[in-house]
């Protein structure tokens, strides 16, 4: 067969011409000159039709292109790719349409000149508006929070919401923070992330939660609830001294429903249920403990010096501790005198 077109002899594609001449005579794009995006300058999202993504530009121009412009349907394995450069009069963008006609590899250009059009988007609004759904509430047992604890509740929570961020979720939100009444509170936009972020903070943390809602109103016809999460610690923390059933022991780390402690007697790790804090009574933190001299070692027996009273003090050394130096670290508690590593 001949091409009607350009006479070669060969296959032909379609209506009596060969495919370099179908190629030749047909365009398979096409689309406007000029595209607006609403831009939110305070989140760096762009709207696409009616919703808002927090993405980078040209993915969003990506789907406007192939919203906007007439794409053959002979095409096949389409792929768009913009090149943008930003000018005063808006952002010029050189556009590369590619795709298949049947195993012809296609690919036209378009050159748009993009306009951010400057909004708030929703988000942005609601937060500009104080808008929050939950509260988190952290307090602690008997005590007010210290403030190496609020520091690392407030980075933990902070952290926790930039990470759900950044995996997608655009519209949580802190709202405010607030230190209240020997704690913290952290008022969010959205319920389920708020009680994510607490149950994380109960595991790592350990402590009771108490969940209430409160109806604020009626919005499109529903009841809406605002949710308090309230974490209360427990009253023992971390580096804390105590006893339980007559043993004493130092906390190495807190979790959901197990305290990891060293024991004082042997200087061996183990582990208490948490369940029963009645138990356990709390002697102090690290402010008891004390560098004092050694004096001599025998055996399982060392002597030390008080550095204030010159008081001489026998300790039972627990086994398989080598002492290194000359001054050690000591603590008493209820009279009793222990080493420390
Ligand atoms: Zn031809
Ligand atoms: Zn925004």
């Amino acid at each position: 067969m001949f091409c009607v077109e350009c006479g070669k002899e060969g296959e032909i594609y379609k209506n009596g011409v060969c495919v370099e001449c179908y190629l030749k005579n047909h365009s398979f794009t096409s689309g406007p000159k000029l595209i607006d995006i609403g831009y939110c300058s305070h989140c760096n999202s762009y709207k696409y039709k009616n919703t808002w993504f927090l993405e980078p530009f040209e993915d969003v121009l990506k789907k406007w292109i192939f919203h906007s412009f007439q794409i053959s349907k002979e095409l096949t394995n389409i792929e768009i790719e913009p090149k943008c450069q930003e000018f005063p009069d808006g952002i010029h963008c050189h556009i590369l349409i590619k795709g298949m006609l049947d195993k012809n590899q296609i690919s036209e250009s378009h050159d748009v000149i993009v306009y951010l059009k400057k909004s708030v988007c929703d988000v942005c609004s609601k937060r500009f508006g104080g808008y929050y759904e939950a509260i988190i509430q952290v307090r602690a047992n008997n005590r007010s929070l210290s403030k190496s604890e609020l520091l690392a509740i407030q980075t933990n929570v902070e952290n926790e919401v930039n990470a759900m961020h950044h995996r997608g979720d655009r519209a949580l939100f802190i709202t405010d923070i607030g230190i209240e009444r020997g704690g913290i509170d952290f008022f969010l936009s959205e319920k389920s992330a708020a009680l994510a972020i607490v149950k994380k903070l109960q595991k790592q943390n350990g402590g009771e939660l108490k969940i209430s809602s409160r109806n604020v109103g009626m919005k499109d016809s529903r009841q809406v609830y605002r949710m308090t999460y309230l974490l209360r610690f427990p009253a023992y923390k971390k580096d804390d001294f105590i006893s339980h059933r007559g043993t004493y022991y130092y906390i190495t780390s807190i979790s959901s429903n197990k305290l990891h402690v060293i024991e004082l007697s042997t200087l061996k790790e183990n582990i208490l249920d948490s369940k029963n804090n009645d138990e356990i009574k709390i002697l102090g933190g690290r402010e008891l403990i004390k560098k004092m001299i050694l004096v001599s070692e025998q055996g399982e027996e060392i002597q030390i010096m008080h550095p204030e009273t010159f008081q001489i003090i026998e300790i039972k050394k627990p086994k398989n501790i080598s002492i290194k130096d000359k001054m050690v670290k000591v603590v008493n508690i209820e009279g009793n005198y222990f080493l420390l590593e």
